[in-house]
């Protein structure tokens, strides 16, 4: 699932998406700063495959590249039309990857959104969703306002530009405070500051890095997660927190809460499946999460079986932690083709996805009962897919087993899941998806074993709501939320809030 994301798409359906996913980098204060925030980029590509941008600040003025396509294609020199340096210069640079929704032009909300405003020039990195986007959109339109993108990232920028404030950091300080609720890591470069922010439930991961210049001097680097502080050579020095704004200027970092920091929900699904496994999220190291799902789950639900199998690589390191768990033998026996790409062949057609993208070492399964541990289901299509293929290989029974309690709402703070009604859990008992993917049995990790895994035994800390169904904010306008995304009206389920 998360390093190589040339197929990422083959998860998931474009056209079911509701939300964006996406990754956020800022460096401050290194004369290639561009350079370091495509590095960064590419480490947090699988946040994000559907565009990619950087703009960059250089004596004043800010300068752009963005586009539809993977990070490696859109800063193609070519596409470039030349040196990434030559064409993004200065010492500042923000730069966003983005899994956009279909229905929308996709070049419309390519990220950063840059704007000119009496305050300056703008540009802004946004990772999750503002809940009540249609709110503030509605309010200003009426107020005269046009909006260009369909992204409720420009709200930001619209609600700065309307601050009496001149100084971006006070208007963004206004915007923060208008009030947008939900969920917003953001970076936002002017002329000559680099502003970072998060909001006040800390929904979405922000990390905060320094490296070194050739000079000696102190460059800041922000990013979603950390892997990008280790491909670039920086330091992690903690995160923003919840409710902190943080402006880095020449004369250095200053860091002040814009507001109180409301009741904690990180996302707990960074912890599942959506960050790399060698992050370290919400100041925990992804690797150890996802081992102990495995192992809580091996001592939830262990059936007579051979061997533990994982599906690669959402289920490998919880399939690690189920093997030592058990005693069962760890064994690598779906091999994953890396180098799938973009296919749009047979789009429909779900089965020749998993194909391309997995395939059984038939002598390892053969005559065996087999334990196949994935990270999630979603609308159910992949594990039936996958359990057919385990079970043509010869594998005498397969046990399913999921790392993470059954997916029975929608999220609506940013990661990408489909309209409701079709999240398999919502719609269906434990017994009917085991039915329906063909498993000889199933069985999710508890929300207790998945509290438990995060260290979180209170279940204060961390958002869980795709599994609850319960929002630590208000919703506003969710049938318009899922209609705007999904260009059509479907039944979904009300959100409630806690
Ligand atoms: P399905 O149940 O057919 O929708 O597919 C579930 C699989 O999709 C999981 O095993 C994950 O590897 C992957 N997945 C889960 N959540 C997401 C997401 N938000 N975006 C993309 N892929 C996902």
């Amino acid at each position: 699932m998360t390093t190589t994301t040339d197929d990422f798409e083959l998860d998931f359906d474009l056209e079911d998406g509701l939300h964006e996913e996406c990754g956020v980098v800022g460096v401050f204060g290194h004369p290639e700063a561009a350079k370091y925030v495509y590095l960064g980029l590419y480490a947090l590509q699988h946040r994000g495959q559907e565009a990619a941008g950087i703009v960059s600040a250089h004596n004043g003025k800010l300068y752009q590249h963005r586009d539809v396509g993977l990070v490696r294609e859109v800063f193609d020199d070519k596409r470039l039309g030349g040196p990434l340096l030559d064409k993004l210069p200065g010492s500042a640079a923000i730069g966003h990857t983005r899994y956009s929704t279909a229905g929308h032009d996709p070049k419309l909300n390519v990220q950063p959104l840059y704007v000119e405003t009496s305050k300056g020039p703008l540009a802004i990195s946004h990772n999750g969703n503002l809940t009540n986007a249609a709110e503030i959109r509605r309010d200003l339109e009426r107020e005269g306002s046009i909006f260009q993108a369909t992204t409720d990232t420009e709200a930001f920028l619209h609600l700065m530009a309307r601050s009496r404030e001149n100084a971006p950091r006070h208007a963004l300080r206004d915007a923060l405070l208008h009030p947008v609720e939900g969920a917003f890591s953001i970076a936002l470069l002017t002329r000559d500051r680099l502003i970072v922010a998060r909001d006040r439930h800390g929904f979405r991961p922000l990390s905060i890095g320094k490296m070194k210049t050739a000079e000696g001097e102190v460059a800041w680097v922000f990013a979603s997660e950390t892997c990008v502080f280790d491909l670039i050579g920086a330091t992690h020095e903690g995160d923003v927190q919840p409710g902190e704004m943080i402006t880095v200027s020449d004369s250095g970092a200053e860091r002040e809460s814009f507001a109180s920091p409301a009741s904690s929900a990180a996302c707990v699904f960074e912890h599942v499946y959506f960050a790399r496994p060698d992050s370290t999220v919400f100041g925990r190291p992804v690797e150890k999460s996802r081992f102990q799902m495995g192992r809580i789950l091996a001592e939830e639900s262990l059936p007579a079986a051979d061997c533990v199998v994982p599906v690669p690589d959402g289920g490998t390191i919880s399939a690690m932690g189920f093997a030592e768990a058990s005693g069962l033998p760890y064994t690598r026996a779906l091999i994953r083709n890396h180098y799938v790409g973009r296919t749009f062949i047979e789009p429909n057609n779900r089965d020749i996805k998993v194909r391309q993208k997995l395939n059984p070492i038939r002598h390892l399964i053969e005559g065996r009962r087999v334990v196949l541990i994935d990270d999630s289901i979603v609308r159910g299509t992949t594990s039936r897919a996958i359990v057919q293929l385990v079970r043509e290989a010869g594998a005498k029974e397969v046990h399913l087993r999921i790392a993470c309690p059954p997916t029975i709402a929608a999220c609506y703070y940013g990661v990408d899941t489909p309209d409701p009604a079709k999240l398999m859990a919502n719609t269906h008992s434990v017994e009917e998806i085991r039915a329906h993917s063909g498993a000889d049995s199933l069985a999710y990790l508890s929300m207790d074993g998945l509290r438990r895994a995060v260290e979180d035994e209170g279940g204060k800390r961390h958002c869980y709501s795709c599994y609850t169904g319960r929002y630590p904010t208000r919703i506003v306008g969710v049938d318009q939320l899922i209609a705007d995304h999904n260009q059509k009206d479907r039944p979904s389920r009300s959100p409630q809030a806690e």
